[in-house]
């Protein structure tokens, strides 16, 4: 089959001929149809990833068809269309993994970085790790949801967002983006907070009521005089210094969302954190029952991500310019091209 891999820390994307992997026990094989290209790759690549193994098959937000099942599994019939995500799988037995919460699991491994990913014709996937696709669902433009849309999703469950809430939005990137129209979905009010103002037309488009560059305004100020503040700023960016500059923009009982991972660390105004009775909460992703909550959203409220559909011969020169800044969009790889 035809692949892309990271064959060590700096080495760029190369294409390669693998065999196609049998599944063994507990395993299945995925026919892929989309993947996802998500900016974490470039972390990867750079060797920034904690636990990546090289080399790997890199990608995380993979839609495609089930092909054959390994001994023992009953579970989706072959044909069936799936999705994989973040969580390649986990122990299964730990209390996270018994109340369903694998995403958590001390022992999780996350596809693409730990064990072979998207980036591929063939895909191994474990038992219990893979969602069906809800019918109607464009296998392309799906792909997202399977990382950013989940990361969204379930983050503004997380934080308590509930119609009428006033959602800030840190960054209009992969999870930004899908945060904002996952917010407007639940009826919250949104903001979108950028450094310049070059995402203003996209998330006035969206149905942002505000938009913030921090570059010429402050996020406190700005945020504390849209009636009060914001109920929640989620830092999907993700980018610590606005993060920790927004959290004076959060009204009484306030959440921020920590949505991404960053090295910088968060100072946190203690007075202001305690007289305001505010919170800072974290939510890496999500586990498989979360990604079936995401995808019934998702079509229920319409939301489709905006996708740049390449192939996999386009992937290496699109993962660079990802690197280099000079990519716009997201793109999926579509493995029928
Ligand atoms: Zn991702
Ligand atoms: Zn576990």
């Amino acid at each position: 089959m035809r692949a892309a891999v990271i064959t060590e820390p700096h080495a760029p994307l190369t294409l390669v001929d693998r065999e196609v992997p049998e599944p063994g026990p507990g395993e299945i094989l995925v026919k892929v149809v989309g993947s996802g290209m998500c900016f974490s790759e470039i972390n990867q690549q750079r060797g920034h990833y904690p636990g990546a193994v090289y080399p790997a098959i890199p990608g995380h937000e993979i839609s495609g068809v089930v092909a054959e099942l390994g001994p023992g599994v009953t579970w989706p019939a072959v044909g069936t269309p799936v999705g994989a995500q973040f969580l390649y799988d986990s122990c299964g037995h730990c209390d996270q993994c018994a109340r369903g919460d694998q995403v958590v699991c001390r022992r999780m491994r996350i596809t693409g970085v730990g064990v072979d990913g998207g980036y591929a014709e063939y895909f191994l996937a474990r038992a219990g790790y893979l969602t069906p696709l809800p019918a109607d669902l464009d296998p392309i433009a799906a792909a997202p949801l399977m990382c950013a849309g989940i990361t969204a999703f379930n983050g503004l469950r997380k934080a308590g967002t509930r119609p009428g809430a006033k959602v800030a939005v840190i960054g209009m990137g992969g999870v930004g983006e899908l945060t904002v129209r996952f917010a407007l979905a639940m009826g919250a009010r949104v903001a979108v907070l950028g450094r310049s103002r070059r995402a203003e037309p996209k998330a006035r488009e969206l149905g942002a009521e505000l938009f913030v560059a921090t570059a010429e305004q402050d996020p406190a100020e700005a945020l504390a005089a849209w009636d009060g503040g914001a109920d929640i700023v989620v830092n999907a960016a993700p980018d610590s210094r606005t993060a920790a500059a927004s959290i004076g923009g959060l009204d009484t009982d306030g959440t921020l969302l920590l949505a991404g991972s960053s090295a910088d660390p968060l100072p946190l105004p203690v007075p202001q954190m305690l007289f305001r009775r505010l919170s800072v909460i974290a939510n890496p992703s999500g586990s498989p029952a979360d990604l079936r909550d995401t995808l019934a959203f998702a079509v229920a409220a319409r939301i489709v991500p905006d996708v740049v559909p390449v192939s996999l011969d386009e992937a290496p020169d699109v993962l660079a310019r990802m690197g280099e800044g000079t990519w716009s969009g997201r793109a999926v790889i579509d493995l029928r091209r």
